[in-house]
């Protein structure tokens, strides 16, 4: 991993470039695509330089590590925003609602009851995406295809507002753009405002696609070790 900042710069440039070029093609405006930047196993160092390039919207897969990079940045980047796309133990909820200001991997009901509880104690309320188990994959976490739209419903009628949209992770081995095309119809279903989809190696895909976050770590801080 090179965290050299200069080259954690270029490659921002060159990511937002391919965004830009992705959504043009789609005829989307580039604004309406957010770039997170899973900045995950990389050190506070290459969260610091994309923050001094002028990069706002990180993800982080465990809150244990999280904790540790991203409060000492608050302070410095109010407008900095952190995600948590990693699947969460329902004891790990209450760090999640302190720490996070999205979390993306909503995904069962015992879930939605500890985030529920942990809103009311830490007097916060993240926005709220649910995560769907889009290939129905026996490792993958998420709500399955078939209980999405119920799930969906209950997490709007607890949270109201603060359920804002839907995540997913494509199977490897497969064409992802028919799964990205039925999470973003989903969404549009619910009226829901954010589909978050895509990664480093399908992000294009999912803006035709009509992804309004795509979440980037290796193209932006090099390949994980
Ligand atoms: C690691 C991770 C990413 C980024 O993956 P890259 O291939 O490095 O871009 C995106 N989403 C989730 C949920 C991840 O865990």
């Amino acid at each position: 991993m090179d965290h050299n900042p200069a080259v954690i710069a270029d490659n921002l440039r060159r990511v937002q470039d391919r965004i830009a070029a992705a959504a043009a093609r789609a005829g989307r405006d580039p604004a309406a695509v957010t770039l997170v930047a899973v900045s995950k196993t990389n050190p506070v160092a290459a969260v610091e330089a994309a923050l001094a390039a002028g990069q706002l919207h990180f993800g982080e897969n465990r809150v244990q590590e999280a904790q540790t990079k991203f409060p000492g940045l608050r302070a410095g980047h109010p407008a900095m925003r952190l995600h948590i796309i990693g699947g969460l133990q329902t004891n790990k909820a209450r760090d999640a609602v302190r720490l996070g200001d999205v979390i993306e991997t909503l995904d069962r009901p015992r879930l939605a009851e500890a985030i529920a509880e942990a809103i009311v104690r830490e007097a916060r309320a993240p926005q709220l995406l649910v995560q769907v188990n889009i290939g129905d994959e026996a490792q993958k976490s998420g709500v399955s295809r078939a209980d999405a739209d119920g799930f969906i419903d209950d997490c709007k009628g607890r949270f109201a507002a603060a359920l804002a949209g839907l995540m997913c992770i494509p199977p490897a081995d497969a064409d992802p753009a028919p799964h990205f095309a039925w999470l973003a119809d989903r969404a549009a279903k619910h009226s829901l405002p954010i589909v978050s989809m895509g990664m480093s190696g399908d992000f294009e895909i999912a803006i035709a696609q009509g992804a309004t976050h795509v979440r980037v770590g290796s193209a932006i801080f090099g390949a994980r070790g």
